[in-house]
């Protein structure tokens, strides 16, 4: 019988452990999930309800835990093919030795790294990714285009934060002159990427946010003005914030004062904004990130390979800020997916002033699903397994040698090994089984990236 809007079909998994992460972190031993259509519609204690109809699928998840989908807040896509150099950088450093790399990109080179990321992040339980794409040179492309296309062809739920960057070496910043846009080129583009990509209504499947790369590459004028036309827009801003010493020195002696005043200076504190990073803050900056309703992408793999610091994720929980997880750039993360994020936040926040106390393993969990779904303005519809929420959702396998002896399934998620995906469906609709992507070929996928990564290389050194 055909599935109809009265009559939406049904997936029914039961006889796993179930975390809700809902707002008690309610928990099942042994719990079913119902999904009808792209949405959830119940979640229990047992079996499934009897008598449900249209049911297209019936799951057994026996050894298995079934967790909302992992939601990633922070990436830059393009690094795909920059994987594995300076790899003994601090930031700045690491920064300066790429651009030159960087600036050479284009489409079918982003198209490619856009494809390798969404595919590594799925593959491993990412049901909702972002991409923080700030480099543009001129005349290559459609590059937002070819990283929206690369998110529709994977399947997954995806936030484009159109990045920018208008301050090169001669104006004082970072990035070199040719890598940088004009404020008005870049205000202009990322107004056409919201017009062109940006749907706003409950399921959709691709949100833009306004994203200038951080206050060492952009304008004052360009934060400034990114700020009024996001909001303008009725999108979400996102940047980099507070990353490290370097950056902190750097807008003391440009601006005259540090990074949190420098945002709230240039309106980009708020509920509408989430930043990356956010390791060097003080009480005062955590108070103010509480007071605005301002989120936070952690990214505790990328900060240990930068070198950056340790964000005070306890404090800021505490506070109330939103807190999600980001796996950065694969430039600075090779690995490139969220479940090391799961257990590095655990890890490093506890070699911090909290020690045992800094977060649990079911906190850790928090952060990758619900906390990035605050990030991403999108708690209403994902990031928890709720009646009525979209059917985002992961069936972890915990019956193998890596975790079959482990005493506590979301324990064996967060600290054991990654745990294999038998299921990840994004808005009920299947993107992992058995461990592969249903939706592109990954040997084609890991192809074409090392193709692209050569290419990149050859183009970068004067070759072609
Ligand atoms: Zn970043």
């Amino acid at each position: 019988m055909a599935a109809t809007a009265e009559r939406p079909a049904r997936i029914v998994i039961e006889n796993c452990a179930v975390a809700t992460v809902d707002a008690r972190d309610t928990e099942y031993a042994q719990g079913h999930v119902v999904v009808a259509g792209q949405v959830i519609e119940s979640v229990g204690e047992g079996k499934a309800p009897e008598g449900l109809e249209n049911v297209v699928r019936r799951i057994d998840g026996t050894g298995h835990l079934v967790t909302p989908g992992l939601v990633n807040t922070h990436h830059h896509f393009y690094q795909w093919l920059t994987r594995g150099l300076a790899t003994d950088h601090n930031l700045f450093d690491w920064l300066v030795a790429l651009y030159p790399t960087w600036a050479r990109i284009d489409e079918p080179m982003v198209h490619a790294a856009a494809q390798g990321s969404l595919a590594m992040m799925a593959r491993g339980g990412v049901t909702t990714a972002m991409d923080h794409h700030y480099v543009f040179p001129r005349g290559t492309g459609d590059l937002a285009g070819a990283i929206v296309r690369a998110a529709r062809e994977t399947g997954v739920r995806f936030t484009l934060a159109r990045g920018s960057m208008d301050r090169g070496e001669s104006d004082g910043g970072l990035p070199p002159d040719f890598a940088v846009e004009s404020l008005d080129g870049a205000l202009a583009a990322t107004e056409r990427t919201v017009a062109r990509h940006h749907d706003a209504s409950f399921g959709s499947m691709t949100q833009v946010a306004v994203a200038p790369c951080s206050p060492f590459s952009v304008s004052t004028e360009l934060m400034r003005e990114g700020a009024g036309l996001a909001r303008r827009l009725g999108v979400r801003l996102h940047t980099h914030g507070s990353e490290t010493v370097e950056e902190e020195k750097f807008c003391h002696e440009l601006f005259g004062m540090g990074p949190t005043a420098y945002f709230e200076s240039t309106g980009w504190l708020g509920e509408d904004v989430w930043m990356a990073h956010c390791v060097h803050m003080n009480d005062a900056d955590i108070a103010a990130f509480a007071r605005t309703g301002t989120g936070v992408a952690h990214c505790p793999s990328s900060n240990a390979r930068l070198a950056a610091g340790i964000a005070r994720v306890p404090d800021m929980l505490a506070a109330g800020i939103p807190v999600g997880l980001g796996v950065d750039g694969t430039a600075s993360n090779e690995s490139g997916e969220l479940h090391t994020e799961l257990r590095n936040a655990l890890l490093v926040n506890r070699l911090g002033p909290h020690r045992e106390a800094a977060l649990t393993a079911r906190q850790a969990l928090r952060l990758g699903t619900h906390g990035g779904a605050r990030v991403l303005g999108r708690e209403a519809e994902i990031g928890s397994l709720e009646p009525g929420k979209l059917a985002d959702l992961v069936l972890w396998r915990m019956d193998t040698l890596a975790h079959a002896s482990i005493a506590d399934p979301v324990a064996a998620l967060v600290l054991g090994a990654a745990a294999p995906v038998t299921l990840s469906l994004v808005g009920g609709v299947p993107v992992v089984e058995d461990g592969r992507l249903l939706t592109v070929d990954e040997d084609a996928v890991a192809r074409t990236t090392r193709d692209e990564a050569r290419r990149l290389a050859r183009v970068t050194a004067g070759e072609e």
